[in-house]
């Protein structure tokens, strides 16, 4: 039976006040780490535990944790990546407002493992509820002992500060964050060097996400086997899956990783608004290529949703159903990529300038013969030519829009209108 464990305050009025997190066993995972672990024993054991990111990419934490320099003539960083702009994704968000001494207690951990004195915490600047909540906590932590010099009557200093974005979705880009935090222009930088080794003021830095980071504490208080015995071996962990579009239920829920998306959409979500059938589902972002209904019996894990021809992300699950134009949600989706553009590199400015301009006026009915090849051309030419990952997320879900929805294309085209209007 799953238990949740990073929603299991979420509905009570008082969640986000230390008294009710600590009465929960809130910040004994912190007093356990400095009384009985090494820093690189935590290390070992979030290794152990293979958990991976929740950002998007699903690197391994530990192994993240482990490339940073022991030794190092410069501070070390830790950055917490909140800054939530995916479309269809609001998991951080509703930690930081409903449990955020639990990123505040995965933060103090997560410090200690890495060396770090200090951390950034990049939050959305639209999230005011969630800074404000955030800002409350790290007071009360300071106040109890749990963040400052001298964290717990041990050697450890640690202090968190908050950095509110401007509202740039480049800036979930972990080297476009950094930049934004130096007070630059946010475009991503190239890699090498990594943030471990010269990330935040050429420092050795750490970039995990806020579910990420909520996770260590439980895996530190329950051990890596518990972590590892939920969901596939290789993609382990409770999960946190935000269900939007057009189903019954849509909201925040905590899983198994794994679980199959039909289970996930049908089951816990409620399935399809009445008299309506599912046509497709976006399984983790807007970057994510969507999945035609026919094939929901996919595992919401990385490795699964990967040989699918798709990716877990954000695991922004968007439920699409057989009213909606796919021109529409495709010149949506390619809208919102060529708008947060950052610019830097000319397969992504201009290639997703010019599909805007062809989808549109395919969207209006003035689509002439050709235009599906130029987009195709156009996925081709963005696709790994690109600095960071945005064009990649455009070209893929641009390419599955037009792979498994080609005929209602092509049908804007023929009739010289949008057939569902
Ligand atoms: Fe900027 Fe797009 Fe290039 Fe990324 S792919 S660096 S967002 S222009």
């Amino acid at each position: 039976m799953f238990e949740p464990v990073l929603l299991k305050n979420i509905d009570a009025p008082d969640g986000h006040l230390l008294s009710t997190y600590e009465a929960g066993g809130g910040y004994q995972a912190l007093a356990k780490v400095l009384r009985e672990h090494t820093p690189d024993e935590v290390v070992d054991l979030v290794k152990q535990s293979n958990l991976r990111g929740r950002g998007g990419a699903g690197f391994p934490t530990g192994m993240k944790w482990g490339f940073v320099p022991k030794r190092a003539d410069k501070p070390k960083y830790l950055c917490c990546n909140a800054d939530e702009g995916e479309p269809g994704t609001f998991k951080d968000r509703i930690i930081m407002e409903s449990a955020p001494h639990q990123l505040v207690e995965g933060l103090a951990v997560s410090a200690y493992a890495i060396g770090a004195e200090t951390a950034y915490v990049y939050v959305r600047g639209e999230y005011v509820k969630a800074i404000r909540r955030l800002e409350q906590a790290i007071a009360e932590a300071r106040e109890k002992g749990y963040l400052g010099a001298g964290v717990l009557g041990s050697d450890f200093n640690f202090t968190v500060h908050i950095h509110c974005g401007a509202g740039a979705y480049i800036c979930g880009e972990e080297t476009a964050m950094l930049e934004s935090l130096e007070g630059k222009r946010a475009q991503p930088r190239l890699k090498p060097p990594f943030p471990a080794v010269a990330g935040l003021y050429a420092s050795p830095t750490v970039i995990n996400n806020v579910e990420t980071l909520a996770c260590v504490p439980h895996i530190v208080m329950r051990g890596a086997h518990w972590f590892r015995a939920i969901g596939p071996d290789k993609s382990p962990g409770p999960k946190l899956y935000c269900i939007s579009g057009q189903v019954r239920k849509p909201g925040l829920y905590e899983l198994p990783m794994g679980i199959p998306l039909r289970e996930l959409v049908e089951n816990h979500a409620g399935g399809p608004l009445p008299g309506r059938s599912i046509k497709a589902v976006i399984p983790g972002g807007v970057s994510a290529p969507l999945i035609p209904e026919g094939g929901l019996e996919v595992g919401m894990d990385f490795d699964s949703l990967a040989a699918a021809g798709s990716m877990l992300g954000s695991a922004g699950v968007i439920v699409i159903d057989d009213s909606t134009c796919m021109v529409k949600v495709a010149t949506r989706i390619i809208e919102f990529f060529h708008h947060e553009s950052c610019g830097k590199c000319t397969p992504c400015r201009e290639g997703l300038n010019w599909a805007v301009k062809v989808l549109r006026r395919i969207e209006a009915g003035d689509g002439a013969p050709g235009d599906l090849e130029q987009l195709e051309k156009l996925c081709k030419g963005i696709f790994g030519n690109t600095f960071c990952a945005l064009g990649d997320g455009a070209a893929m879900g641009l390419r599955a829009a037009l792979a498994h929805f080609r005929n209602e294309f092509v049908a804007h085209i023929d009739e010289r209108r949008c057939p569902f209007h």
